[in-house]
């Protein structure tokens, strides 16, 4: 058994590897919208571990479904078919309005399948082997090579160069910085719709509709990453059905498994017929009936909890309530977002971080984004109560 607080950040320290600052904080167990940490103090979570957990915490219809599969059987291997990961395609193909689908184990991996899927896809058209992918500035697809390779930011990839090669970067929500870089060898441009680890900044509707356009005229593919956005949380399924724009490949993640590790990548039959076929692509874990079944369990539970109504309503009351707060703090410059994805940027004389380790002393969990941006991604199951009791938290934190 393991001690008091102190001593498990202490044993981590000296035993995992140091690639996160990390919070002084041992969370033990959640309840509805509430964490609690190892020695008993309760905690608001507006973080719900990055945007992951939708449901909330201890979901007992989620729970008993994951008990019931683990009792079942948990993997059989792709080489096999399995009933629940049937059924999670249907009911994600139902949502995404795509075609088929690949199960992945993290959104990182439903990227590197995106990529394959685009370097195929030009391939099979003319066989060449020079394409290029169109990412953006500022854009975060996850940390393995082929992701890190369309992620944005310099400093991430410095290190680790060489990256895959033949990726442009344009500046989101410039549509001519897109327009300068599209040519004949282009085969695909990615972007977030919604860019979140990058200070959450939604595309505008000329800029979106933009990229389909050219992507229309050069039979070029439009990847949107929906791995933080999708799921519910812009207030419709897909962000990018408030554009009113369909993706020709679109990868999910995070709020997918509510927990379970567990990312997809999806496409339209075009795409899938032009593109990985057997033996391109493959995975041991991905798909495998306890994922599986945690893709059910959440598509039912949005059904059955009326998520999108909940994240409609309570999102516009926290859009009010966010506005208020910046007329009272000069230190906030912006406040962006829609639904329950949203950023506060601050001026130069308060950090972000900062404030979210002032604000867990005071009870509230909340995580940064680049560029001085405090994120709030609570759980799709808040209340407006909820949303009034973080600000008086935010309030306190930030008179203080
Ligand atoms: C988190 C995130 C990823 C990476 O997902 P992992 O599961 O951490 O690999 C990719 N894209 C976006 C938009 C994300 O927010």
């Amino acid at each position: 058994m393991m001690g008091n607080m102190n001593e498990i950040i202490n044993e981590a320290e000296r035993d995992l590897l140091h690639t996160y600052n990390r919070f002084q904080v041992v969370f033990d167990h959640g309840e509805g919208v509430r964490l609690y940490d190892t020695e008993g103090k309760e905690y608001l979570d507006f973080c719900a571990g990055i945007a992951v957990h939708a449901l909330g915490y201890s979901n007992k219809e989620y729970k008993d479904a994951l008990k019931a599969q683990i009792d079942k059987l948990t993997h059989t291997s792709n080489y096999y078919y399995n009933e629940p990961a049937v059924k999670a395609a249907g009911a994600l193909k139902k949502i995404t309005g795509m075609d088929r689908v690949f199960f992945t184990n993290s959104g990182a991996e439903a990227i590197e399948g995106a990529i394959k899927t685009a370097r195929k896809y030009g391939y099979l058209k003319d066989g060449s082997t020079d394409h290029e992918i169109i990412a953006m500035e500022h854009s975060f697809h996850g940390r393995t090579m082929g992701a890190l390779s369309i992620t944005g930011t310099q400093a991430y990839r410095d290190p680790f160069l060489p990256m895959i090669g033949n990726i442009r970067y344009a500046v989101y929500n410039d549509l001519e910085s897109v327009k300068a870089l599209v040519n004949e060898k282009t085969s695909a441009i990615v972007l977030e719709t919604i860019q979140g680890e990058g200070g959450i900044h939604p595309a505008t509707k000329e800029f979106l509709e933009g990229i389909r356009r050219i992507c229309d005229e050069k039979d070029i593919l439009l990847i949107l990453d929906e791995i933080q956005c999708g799921m519910g949380r812009s207030g419709r399924m897909f962000a990018y059905e408030l554009y009113g724009v369909k993706p020709d490949i679109v990868t999910l993640a995070k709020g997918l498994g509510c927990g379970v590790p567990v990312g997809a990548f999806l496409m339209t039959e075009k795409v899938a017929k032009n593109s990985l076929k057997a033996g391109d692509h493959g995975t041991t874990y991905g798909g495998n009936p306890f994922a599986a079944s945690a893709v059910n369990a959440v598509t039912e539970q949005f059904e059955k909890l009326n998520i999108l109504d909940n994240v409609v309503k309570v999102g516009g009351h926290l859009a009010e309530r966010l506005d208020e707060l910046k007329k009272e703090f000069s230190c906030i410059k912006e406040v962006r977002g829609t639904g329950l994805i949203w950023g506060i940027e601050f001026t130069e004389d308060i950090k972000a971080t900062d404030v979210c380790k002032k604000a867990l002393e005071n009870g509230l969990v909340v995580v940064s984004a680049s560029g001085n941006v405090l994120r709030l991604v609570p759980p799709l199951v808040i209340s407006e109560n909820d949303v009034d009791e973080m600000i008086k938290i935010l309030k306190k934190t930030l008179k203080d």
